[in-house]
């Protein structure tokens, strides 16, 4: 029984900074396809326009409370992604890891015990620095590889799921992106993305296309048939820390 229920691999898929667009163009797949999402928020930014000077992002409306509050409903999971996004340094983890988290969980009025580096994986040692302080129990980290039950949980990978990498390998879409290996490592792909959009996306090594992300759904679920788990990052986790005080 590798995974809850005897799956045989879990996928999960994260949105950073939880653009309201989600709405429109995800949200309608992920109800076909079953599959629940995940929001990153920036803890001073939620339910206004994304400030971020520099972001492809920038300017767009941010998911509000409410509206978060819909998708948890539907199984969607949020998760600490700093407190401005402008990196987590050693110096300033105190206001980006641990003063987020209390922002974020008194604006959203529930506990948000998952971390996401923002920017890049050179905010991950001051995420580590303060994880204990804030209770941080696990870290999302754009580290692309497929994670296992073994992992330590505060070095997850996610797979990007994009159009087009960046130069200079400039390769193309693939809807399979590691599945058959989580597959055979009977492992956990956690997927990346920012906003998809119809066509085009807003960036195309931060994102894929609406109609990318449907194909995306499809091959999961193809592939996966009864034997994979479509989990939300922090039920994983919380299955996983389930397991480990068993042994
Ligand atoms: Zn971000």
């Amino acid at each position: 029984m590798p995974w809850k229920d005897g799956k045989k691999w879990v996928y999960s898929i994260t949105y950073d900074e939880g653009c309201e667009d989600l709405l429109k163009y995800a949200l309608p797949l992920h109800r076909k396809y079953g599959v629940p999402g995940h929001v990153a928020l920036v803890a001073s930014q939620v339910g206004v326009p994304r400030n971020c000077p520099g972001s492809s992002y920038d300017g767009m409306m941010i998911l509000s409370k409410a509206q978060l509050h819909d998708l948890f409903q539907e199984g969607w999971g949020v998760s600490n992604h700093s407190l401005t996004h402008c990196g987590v340094t050693l110096e300033n983890g105190g206001r980006e890891v641990l003063e987020a988290r209390q922002v974020l969980e008194e604006t959203l009025g529930m506990a948000v015990p998952m971390f996401c580096v923002p920017g890049d994986n050179t905010g991950l040692p001051g995420a580590l620095k303060y994880a204990e302080e804030a209770g941080v129990t696990s870290i999302l980290t754009i580290y692309d590889r497929v994670n296992t039950r073994d992992t330590d949980l505060l070095h997850l990978g996610r797979v990007p799921l994009h159009t087009e990498y960046p130069g200079p390998f400039y390769s193309v879409f693939d809807p399979y992106k590691r599945i058959h290996q989580a597959i055979d490592a009977e492992g956990w792909i956690i997927d990346y993305c920012h906003c998809p959009m119809p066509d085009k996306p807003v960036h195309p090594a931060k994102d894929c296309t609406t109609q990318e992300l449907e194909q995306r759904f499809e091959k999961v679920c193809e592939v996966g048939g009864d034997e994979v788990w479509l989990a939300e990052p922090n039920e994983v986790v919380d299955w996983i820390l389930e397991q480990r005080g068993k042994i």
